[in-house]
């Protein structure tokens, strides 16, 4: 049937809609799933997004060993394969596109992504993509650039297969195996490795005009907890748009714990995070999910000093925080951008307090950032993340009240009851129906699911000789 300009018109005043009605439901559904503690005005979790999604159970194996893995021992029985890989990022996206609507950040994780095909990982890459993902590749960071060269252009062509890449790389001392330091012992002898990483995307860039998106990851643990800083004073000029630290946490495989994890707090390490951000890093004007599991500071080196945008003891950032909530519910990923900007006009059309606010932040920020006069262009965004993983024995106990419904009493069952609650990091099941925190997965669900695996996929078996 031929579709009459009536119809396009609608479709046209629905696509430019300051939330579309997909996203608006799905966003609904997950702030009603919040529990009252992670309710507050600057929470992103159920406005602005539905909360960031990952891969399990695609490619495990793993080719380095780290102390602590979130893991579980039988990950590295499972052979990587492409076919199995493709299929199941594929299923697990489709449905949480169903589920969590679309427009999400979402992590291609298992293992490690370079042991996979660069056709397999770049059809991973695509297929995510093409449910309304941004998929963010989680990798050691131990490859070549032929290797993220074959995954970022097309062979036939030697055109890009994409305009932007996104990658994490985790790089610390917690890792054995690296090619150019088997066991490092202090964090400063990865910078250079932490520099040649970001340099391959340099690289791509210029020969390809491929953009990327750069997160570094770091486990922090008693060992290495006086290192944070510098690692952050000396590679924050790499090419890192994200330093994330996640302190070391009893989860996954039980033969890499070490003593000592529980004397790391979450003050203790972000403090470590300020230091070598040279500031406060303020985290209470907007989080994602439960301050508990993440904190998260947005910001800026300009000049060699950082500026957060948003200061969490002036009530004004709050206000200009909810005007922006107000006016742009949901988000513009991936979205067009003759649509987004008619989207925006209508957004600000409707909620024209948020200019006001919004020109009232920048200025704070610039004089917060030294002034105007600054060379500005030189300003190089960076958030800084902490990321703290629940113990796998309180997970499982506060997962079982949330199957059968019930509330946990005790304080430290009742807190991972919570932040489970309010995760940001969830994983589909689309066999069960279900949605699963990552905490869920690494601490209860990954040891049955990797010797299934295990047994669907073993290791090839070398031929005994004649
Ligand atoms: S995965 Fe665990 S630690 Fe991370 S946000 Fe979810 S509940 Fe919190």
């Amino acid at each position: 049937m031929p579709i009459s300009p009536l119809d396009t018109l609608r479709k046209l005043e629905v696509a430019t809609r300051k939330v579309d009605p997909e996203t608006q439901s799905a966003l609904a559904t997950r702030w009603n799933s919040l529990p009252e503690s992670a309710r507050v005005p600057g929470q992103l979790i159920g406005q602005k997004s539905t909360g960031c999604e990952a891969t399990h159970g695609v490619f495990p194996k793993c080719n380095f060993s780290c102390t602590p893995c979130y893991h579980s021992e039988d990950a590295n029985k499972v052979r990587v394969d492409g076919p199995h890989t493709r299929s199941e990022v594929d299923k697990q996206f489709s449905f949480l596109r169903e589920q969590r609507g679309f427009g999400n950040y979402a992590q291609l994780i298992g293992g490690e992504v370079s042991l996979l095909e660069p056709e397999d990982h770049a059809a991973s890459i695509a297929i995510m993509r093409s449910h309304g993902r941004i998929p963010m590749s989680f990798t050691h960071g131990d490859f070549d650039y032929d290797y993220l060269r074959a995954v970022a252009v097309d062979p036939e062509t030697d055109q890009p297969r994409f305009p932007h890449l996104s990658f994490a790389a985790h790089i610390d001392t917690t890792m054995a195996g690296r090619r150019n330091n088997k066991k490092p012992v202090r964090e400063h002898e990865l910078h250079e490795e932490r520099a040649r990483f970001c340099d391959l995307f340099h690289r791509l860039r210029r020969e390809y005009g491929i953009t990327s998106y750069l997160a570094h990851n770091m486990t922090v643990t008693p060992a290495n907890i006086d290192q944070v800083a510098d690692v952050i004073r000396s590679c924050h000029d790499q090419g890192w748009r994200m330093f994330s630290f996640q302190p070391a946490a009893y989860i996954g495989n039980e033969h890499r714990w070490r003593d000592g994890y529980r004397e790391l707090t979450s003050t203790g390490v972000w403090s470590q995070v300020e230091a070598g951000a040279g500031t406060t890093l303020p985290y209470g004007a907007m989080q994602f999910g439960d301050t508990r599991c993440n904190r998260v500071t947005w910001g800026a080196f300009l000049d060699g000093a950082y500026t957060p945008l948003l200061d969490d003891t002036d009530p004004r950032d709050h206000a200009m925080v909810a005007a922006w909530m107000t006016a742009f519910p949901g988000n513009f990923i991936l979205r067009s951008k003759a649509l987004s900007a008619v989207r925006y006009v209508r957004s600000i059309a409707s909620h024209p307090k948020v200019l006001t606010e919004m020109v009232g932040w920048g200025r704070r920020f610039v004089t917060r950032a030294g002034g105007p006069i600054k060379p500005w262009w030189r300003a190089k965004p960076v958030t800084f993340v902490m990321h703290q993983f629940i113990d796998a024995a309180d997970t499982a106990t506060a997962w079982g009240h949330i199957q059968a419904g019930t509330r946990a009493t005790d304080p430290a069952t009742l807190e991972a009851q919570e932040r489970l609650e309010a995760c940001a990091y969830t994983m589909g099941h689309p066999d069960d129906d279900g949605l699963v925190p990552a905490c869920v997965q690494h601490g209860v669900l990954d040891p049955v699911e990797n010797r299934e695996l295990a047994k669907m996929l073993p290791l090839p078996t070398r031929r005994s000789r004649p």
